[in-house]
């Protein structure tokens, strides 16, 4: 690297334009969604799968398909310098999740649910809701072709939107039905659009014959008529796919998951068929998305594996959270149970064997720090104390401490109440410090 890239020894670094850091207290609401995710996960019977972030840039360009936004252009891409292999670090995690079970041959004993937490990589514009590094939640059913599975899914995101305590999101249905009617449907697209090429923009012309389906879902309003007017993937459904869609959506009625069916809903990647749906929300101006999937059911086999059926969906992790902290769901932090106060250097040994006691049996302490001149004054230390938010100062005196006790002080209550422990015997008292007792 030129001294230029380098920059001076002391100038200050930046982060990467577009890829953000989540510093306490906001992280503990990522956290907190991830433990929901966690424990609602649990119950529908998906399991954790964890896939490297950085993936070799076959399996996106063959995945995704060539001829969609994220391959064209949204694409960290990059060749490993030691040995010249093209690798990308991973724009969403379907592909990856997919190329895992194929290695693994995680389907020869039936179907799998799966569902992963972790950072997408996208080069696109930053702006509200949109990140060049964000956090994506996915839940992937593989080697399940029913309609039922479709719904599960759904409903797993509905039952997530109520645990998170987010109103106000839609869901948005349609069906692409399978290749063959997808192949027809294609046709009359292109004839459509080729009658009316004059009203098309550089982009739709671009993909008007190597991915026509993408030009359903511009959003140049100039044109929203041609659009309007547009051959619709449902016309094109056969039997079995309609059967599927009236299957998914009278699951959906019985369990009172409102809906609308959007015939113009298509998805950004190439490999989706029958099912694709979307939750939106008003509330995001216009990254509106948080959470979106659909079928793919010739995705197994398109990377080498046997043919599986699958469905899948990923939400915006940083969507999602702005819209929490919208309707005023901000977590709260935890506060701790303790701030350890030393009034002498000498006592530190004789603290820090208290401290791992106590955090043994599950209390949260905070312990005073000396600086250079000592532990600093009683008062500087319970004003510490205090602006650290715990419930309790712990007091080690000397004079308490000579005698093998403790001062308890309590600082959130009011009172002030100062009770004297042993510390002969913290099990017994040790919960009395606890929020949850
Ligand atoms: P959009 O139409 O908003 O670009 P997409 O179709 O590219 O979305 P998917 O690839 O389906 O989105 O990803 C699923 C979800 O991940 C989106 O609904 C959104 O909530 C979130 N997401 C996608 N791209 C970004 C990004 N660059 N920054 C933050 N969140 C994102
Ligand atoms: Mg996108």
């Amino acid at each position: 690297m030129s001294e230029k890239e380098i920059g001076t020894k002391s100038e200050k670094l930046t982060a990467v334009k577009g890829m953000n850091d989540v510093l306490p207290p906001d992280s503990a609401a990522v956290e907190w969604l991830e433990n929901r995710v966690r424990i609602l996960m649990a119950r529908y019977a998906y399991r954790n799968i964890r896939t490297p972030i950085v993936e070799r840039t076959p399996l996106f360009v063959r995945g995704l398909g060539e001829v969609t936004d994220i391959v064209e252009k949204e694409m960290y891409s990059f060749e490993d310098r030691l040995n010249g292999d093209p690798l990308t670090l991973r724009p969403e995690a379907t592909a990856g999740v997919v190329r895992a079970v194929v290695e693994h041959s995680m389907l020869y004993d039936g179907g799998k649910r799966l569902y992963y937490m972790g950072p997408m990589f996208r080069h696109e514009r930053p702006q509200r809701g949109r990140y060049r590094q964000f956090d994506q939640i996915g839940a992937e059913a593989l080697g399940f072709g029913g309609a039922e599975v479709d719904a599960e899914l759904i409903l797993l995101a509905v039952a997530l939107w109520k645990d998170v305590g987010l109103t106000d999101v839609r869901l948005e249905l349609n069906s692409l039905g399978q290749p063959q009617e997808r192949l027809l449907h294609r046709q009359a697209l292109i004839a459509h659009f080729e009658l009316h090429a004059d009203m098309l923009d550089e982009d739709a012309r671009r993909r008007l014959y190597s991915n026509p389906l993408r030009i359903l879902d511009t959003k140049n309003p100039a044109m929203q008529s041609v659009v309007e007017s547009a051959p619709r993937p449902l016309d094109y459904l056969g039997e079995a796919s309609l059967a599927h869609f009236n299957t998914l959506k009278s699951i959906l009625d019985a369990n009172g998951v409102a809906y609308t069916v959007n015939p113009r809903l298509v998805r950004g990647m190439d490999y989706y068929n029958l099912t694709v749906f979307e939750f939106t929300t008003d509330r995001l101006g216009s990254q509106g998305t948080v959470c979106a999937g659909g079928r793919y059911d010739y995705l197994v086999e398109q990377l080498g594996g046997k043919p599986a059926p699958a469905v899948g969906w990923a939400l915006g992790v940083d969507r999602v959270l702005e819209l929490i902290k919208e309707q005023g769901l901000g977590t709260v932090v935890e506060p701790l149970d303790a701030y350890a106060i030393v009034p002498d250097v000498l006592a530190l040994p004789l603290v820090l064997q208290t401290l791992q006691s106590l955090r043994a049996v599950g209390v949260s302490v905070q312990m005073h720090t000396s600086s250079g001149e000592g532990m600093g004054s009683m008062k500087s230390q319970f004003k510490r104390a205090d602006a650290s938010g715990a419930r309790h100062a712990l007091i080690f005196g000397a004079d308490e401490i000579s005698r093998n006790l403790l001062t308890v002080k309590s600082l959130r209550d009011g009172s002030g109440a100062q009770v004297t422990k042993s510390l002969a015997d913290i099990a017994d008292w040790a919960p009395t410090l606890q929020s949850r007792t």
